[in-house]
C-alpha cells in the first residue's frame, strides 16, 4: 500500500518522499486513516515502528487549510524524544507553511518564550513541566488546541508526570482529538486516559504475549442467541481448563450451568442462593479440577481466589463497570497471565462502551474465524430456560429474527444474518486468538 492511498495531500506526500519513506509501516497504515477521521486512538506502538509519522502526517493534513494558531500539542517524556519528534515533524512539514516548535526543560526558557510569543507555532512538541511553566508565564495559550498527542505515555507516568498531565488536560479545550501512544497501561495512566479520551479506538501492534497488566482482554461480538454455542466452542479449546463464567443473575447462572452440563462440561454454580457448604464445595471442586467451569454471579465472585484459573468469561456484559474489573481480577494476578473474554450481543454494546471508558482503554474485538455466526441457534443457545428435547426455546424477544421457529425446520428457514456486532478492531487468526494459545497454569 503506497502512502498516496492513505488520503494525504500532495505537499505532505512530497515531505514523505523527501524523508525517504516509500511504504507506510503497519502502524502508519492503521493509524493514519483513523486519525484523519478524527477518532481518539490508543496505540500500543513502540519506538521504531514509525509511530511519529503515524500521528504527525494526519495531524498536519488536518491543519493545512486553516489559519495559524497552536492547534496541535504533542507531549513527550524526555527532551531527547521531544527533539526527535520535532525534527521528524519539521521534515515532513517542509513543503507546507505550517510551523513546528519544541520546548523542554533543563535549558534557558527565554528563547522558547521568544519563539512562542514571536512567530508562534502550529504544532508544539513539549515536555509537560516546561509547558506548564510557559503557560504559567502567559507565554503560550492552549485554547486553540484541536489535537493532543501523549507519546510514550507510560513513561511520562513512570517519571511522575501524571499530575502535570492532568493539569494540562484542564487547560485544553474539551472538544478535541486525543491520541495516546503507550506500550503498557499502568493504573495511573488509566486514570489520565479516562479523562483524556472519548471512545478511543485501539490500535494494538504490541506482541500479544505482552498484554498490559498481564491480562489479555478480548470482546467477542456475537448475537445473543448464539452465546451458549460460542461459549461451548471456547470451552472446548484445550487450554481452557479452569474457568469462571459470569452471568448477571442467579437464574441466568443456574440456567447456563444446566445447559453446559447437558453439553458435557463438568460444571458447578456459585451464587447467592447457594448455601455456604454448597459454595465451598463448588470452589473445592474447581480447585481440584473436578469441574472445569464455575458459573457465578458478581456477588459470589468477590473474594474468590482460585489459583488455577486460566480464564474469566463474561457471558453477560456486566452492568456496572466496577464489576468488570472485579470479575477479570480473578485471573491474571501478580505475574500470571490470564484471559478475560466478554461475549457481547448488540444490545450490550453500550454497557461495553461504558466499561471501556471506565478502564480507559478500548478492548480488542475478536471474531472466531471458524465459528459460523450465521448458524441457526441451537435449542440451548438463547439463555432461555432449558426445555425438553425438540422444543424450541430460542429467539424469544431478543430480536434475533428467529422468533417462534422450531429447531426442526432449521433447514427450511433461512437464518437471519447474524454478523458479529460492532466494529471489529482486530481479527486474529485462530492460532493467535486470545485463549487459543497454550499457557502455563497460573
Ligand atoms: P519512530 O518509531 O517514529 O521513532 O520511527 C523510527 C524510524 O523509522 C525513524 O528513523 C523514521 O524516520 C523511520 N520511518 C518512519 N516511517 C517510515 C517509513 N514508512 N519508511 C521508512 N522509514 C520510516
Amino acid at each position: 500500500m503506497p502512502f498516496a492511498s492513505l488520503g494525504l495531500p500532495p505537499a505532505l506526500l512530497r515531505g514523505v518522499r523527501a524523508a525517504g519513506y516509500h511504504t507506510p509501516t503497519p502502524v502508519q497504515q492503521r493509524a493514519i486513516p483513523l486519525v484523519l477521521q478524527g477518532a481518539d486512538v490508543v496505540a500500543a506502538a513502540q519506538t521504531g515502528s514509525g509511530k511519529t509519522a503515524a500521528f504527525v502526517l494526519p495531524i498536519l493534513t488536518r491543519m493545512l487549510d486553516r489559519p495559524h494558531a497552536l492547534r496541535a500539542l504533542i507531549l513527550a517524556p524526555t527532551r531527547e524524544l521531544a527533539a526527535q519528534i520535532e525534527t521528524a515533524a519539521r521534515d515532513l512539514a517542509r513543503f507546507t507553511r505550517l510551523r513546528v516548535g519544541v520546548v523542554y526543560g533543563g535549558v534557558n526558557i527565554g528563547p522558547q518564550e521568544r519563539m512562542l510569543r514571536g512567530e508562534g507555532v502550529d504544532m508544539l512538541v513539549a515536555t509537560p513541566g516546561r509547558l506548564l511553566d510557559l503557560n504559567g508565564r502567559q507565554s503560550v495559550a492552549l485554547d486553540d488546541v484541536e489535537v493532543l498527542v501523549l507519546d510514550e505515555a507510560d513513561r511520562m507516568v513512570d517519571m511522575g508526570f501524571a499530575p502535570d498531565l492532568k493539569r494540562i488536560l484542564r487547560l485544553l479545550p474539551r472538544k478535541r482529538q486525543t491520541l495516546l501512544f503507550s506500550a503498557t497501561m499502568p493504573p495511573a495512566l488509566n486514570e489520565v486516559a479516562r479523562d483524556a479520551l472519548v471512545d478511543p479506538v485501539r490500535v494494538d501492534l504490541a506482541p500479544p504475549s505482552r498484554p498490559a497488566a498481564g491480562i489479555t482482554q478480548a470482546v467477542y461480538p456475537v448475537p445473543r442467541a448464539l452465546k451458549t454455542t460460542l461459549l461451548n466452542d471456547l470451552l472446548h479449546r484445550d487450554d481452557v481448563s479452569g474457568v469462571i463464567v459470569f452471568t448477571r443473575t442467579k437464574r441466568g447462572a443456574e440456567r447456563l450451568a444446566r445447559q453446559l452440563e447437558k453439553l458435557g462440561h463438568p460444571v458447578a454454580a456459585l451464587h447467592g442462593d447457594r448455601t455456604q457448604s454448597q459454595r465451598e464445595r463448588a470452589l473445592r471442586d474447581l480447585k481440584r479440577g473436578r469441574v472445569q467451569v464455575l458459573v457465578a454471579t458478581d456477588i459470589a465472585s468477590r473474594g474468590i481466589d482460585v489459583e488455577d484459573l486460566t480464564h474469566v468469561i463474561n457471558f453477560d456484559v456486566p452492568a456496572a463497570p466496577e464489576d468488570y474489573v472485579h470479575r477479570i481480577g480473578r485471573t491474571g494476578r501478580a505475574e500470571a497471565t490470564g484471559d478475560a473474554f466478554t461475549l457481547m450481543s448488540p444490545e450490550e454494546e453500550r454497557d461495553m462502551k461504558a466499561i471501556e471508558h471506565f478502564i480507559g482503554r478500548s478492548i480488542l474485538r475478536v471474531t472466531v474465524p471458524d465459528f459460523d455466526y450465521k448458524q441457526r441457534p441451537a435449542p440451548h443457545g438463547d439463555g432461555a430456560p432449558a426445555r425438553s428435547r425438540g422444543e424450541s426455546s430460542h429467539g424469544r424477544g431478543h430480536g434475533d429474527g428467529s422468533r417462534g421457529r422450531g429447531h426442526d425446520d432449521r433447514a427450511r428457514v433461512a437464518a437471519q444474518p447474524a454478523a458479529p456486532a460492532g466494529p471489529v478492531h482486530g481479527r486474529r487468526p485462530k492460532r493467535d486468538a486470545p485463549g487459543s494459545r497454550r499457557r502455563g497454569r497460573m
